[in-house]
């Protein structure tokens, strides 16, 4: 009998983890836009959190999860997190993944907000690295489709039966099966200064929304507080384990940035740091990371003290490392239930570009990789309990191009559009001019470029619209009320 086929979109952790479980009993093809290493997956440098020693319990990982997310999150979901999480650790030990040891004991780090150190690491600095390739490297049954874009969710009977993809010579091609997992990740390069790989600006989001999936909480979008910043560009994260290990946020004059706004200092939830650290900018104030605390730095941060070489910072003399915010993690996305089910029949949504509530209005540090981990695996065990009816290959036809009636913004003036209307902290005056502004542009697929501005153009829309919705800041989203210059 043939098997069921399961087309996967995204290779990061999410994607590969759900492909790993599911290769042996399905014909699993994974659809990816660069190359199978393009991921935020790969870039993640603090680690993943999990309530693994005998003094920590999930109970008290739910409870700063809770408070990180505002109380917005929802409390089955954050449970299945943070009970389910350090049981798909276990697995992942057993099957020969390894984190950071010394001395047989895990090396936990501690990050913002949480209460002890539950951070595990591999590489000292390259979790998201060994993670993903450990995943990866066992996918000895799936079929690849590297460099292919998908810009649509083929649908039949209000099912989700395929995906159309344009190849880098923008070459249409449609794949077929019983079972679509969006796994695209997020959407921080609709940002100008962002962490995200140049792969991540909200292409599953926008699937999504033209196949009729519900989104939601997306105004919630979190800002990191430390990418490197040299010469008005940003090169990458600075993780906040740095912080963790004593490193602090000062001026160019030397002074504690952090001391007197919250009890927390330097690990305040990411929110409050970001908000700070822009306010500081605006000032006209340069921010840099302070590391003479900071005990074995480069044997702690390998890749990040390779980095600041690569860009010729003199941090070893000088113990500075200049900082500022950026785009970096989505909590909304498309709403699933805990299997990562959407409200349309056979489209599933898993990892970052999924929302199950589990981040609420702000992400606690380090759980987003164990997000993918826990509904990767969720995912597949769901799909394993339900078969669905195999169907003949779909005659549904490939989407048509679209004519243009209006070319489509440059990429890089929406960036900057989009920084300014629905960056830290946003205005209802610029959000509403936003959004009038986005209506001079129509959606194109002709090319992948016309393709992923589209994208970017309808979901920096809808983040607009849910951001003037909410009136009163919460979490992520800050909005200056009563200000409409
Ligand atoms: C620099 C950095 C550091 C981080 N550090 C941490 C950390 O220490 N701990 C933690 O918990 N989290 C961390 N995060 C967040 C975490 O890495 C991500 O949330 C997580 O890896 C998302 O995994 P994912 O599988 O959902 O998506 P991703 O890993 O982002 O993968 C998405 C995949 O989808 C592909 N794709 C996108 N659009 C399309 C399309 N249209 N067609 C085909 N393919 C497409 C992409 O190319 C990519 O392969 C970090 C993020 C960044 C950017």
């Amino acid at each position: 009998m043939k098997k069921e086929r399961i087309i996967i979109i995204g290779s990061g952790i999410a994607g590969s983890l759900a492909a790993l479980r599911l290769m042996q009993d399905y014909d699993v093809t994974i659809i990816t836009k660069g190359t199978k290493q393009e991921s935020n997956s790969m870039l993640a440098q603090g680690g993943v959190a999990a309530a693994i020693t005998k003094d920590d319990s999930p109970k008290k990982h739910f409870r700063d999860t809770f408070q990180a997310g505002c109380y917005h999150n929802k409390p089955l979901a954050v449970c299945e997190l943070t009970t389910y999480g350090p049981i798909v650790i276990q697995k992942l030990i057993k099957e020969g993944m390894t984190f950071d040891q010394q001395n047989g004991e895990f090396l936990l780090g501690l990050e913002g907000a949480h209460q002890m150190p539950r951070i595990l690491h591999a590489g000292g600095d390259q979790t998201g690295k060994v993670l993903t390739t450990f995943i990866q490297n066992q996918l000895t049954a799936v079929q690849w489709r590297e460099q292919e874009m998908a810009i649509q969710i083929i649908k039949q009977d209000h099912q989700a039966v395929g995906v159309c993809c344009l190849d880098s010579n923008n070459q249409l091609h449609n794949y077929y099966g019983e079972h679509i997992i969006l796994a695209t990740g997020g959407l921080g390069q609709l940002f100008p200064v962002t962490t995200n790989a140049k792969t991540i600006s909200g292409d599953g989001l926008a699937l999504a929304l033209n196949a009729g999936a519900t989104l939601s909480d997306m105004e919630f979008i979190q800002f990191h507080p430390t990418l490197l910043f040299i010469d008005g560009h940003c090169h990458g994260l600075i993780s906040e384990a740095v912080r963790g290990e004593g490193a602090k946020l000062i001026r160019e004059n030397g002074t504690a940035i952090m001391e007197g706004v919250h009890p927390l200092l330097d690990l305040a939830p990411r929110d409050i740091v970001s908000a700070t650290l822009a306010n500081e900018i605006a000032q006209g104030e340069l921010i840099f990371l302070e590391i003479t605390a900071v005990k074995n730095f480069e044997s702690r941060f390998p890749g990040i003290s390779a980095s600041l070489d690569n860009h010729q910072v003199p941090f070893r003399k000088t113990k500075r490392i200049p900082v500022h915010p950026g785009a970096h993690f989505l909590m909304g996305g498309v709403r699933t239930d805990l299997h990562g089910k959407t409200n349309i029949k056979g489209l599933y949504a898993i990892g970052e570009v999924a929302n199950t509530g589990v981040h609420g209005a702000n992400r606690l540090a380090s759980n987003s990789l164990l997000e993918t981990l826990v509904f990767g695996e969720k995912v597949a065990a769901y799909i394993q309990a339900n078969p669905a009816k195999k169907r003949n290959q779909s005659v549904t036809p490939a989407p048509t191009k679209h004519l243009l009636a209006h070319p489509l913004p440059d990429k890089q003036q929406l960036q900057e559009k989009i920084g300014i209307a629905l960056g830290i902290t946003r205005t209802e005056e610029k959000l509403t001019e936003f959004l009038h502004w986005t209506n001079h542009f129509e959606q194109a697929n002709g090319t992948c470029e016309e393709a992923e501005i589209s994208n970017m153009l309808l979901v920096a829309k809808l983040i607009a619209t849910s951001a003037l919705k909410r009136t009163e800041s919460l979490g992520a989203h800050r909005i200056l009320e009563g200000v409409t210059k």
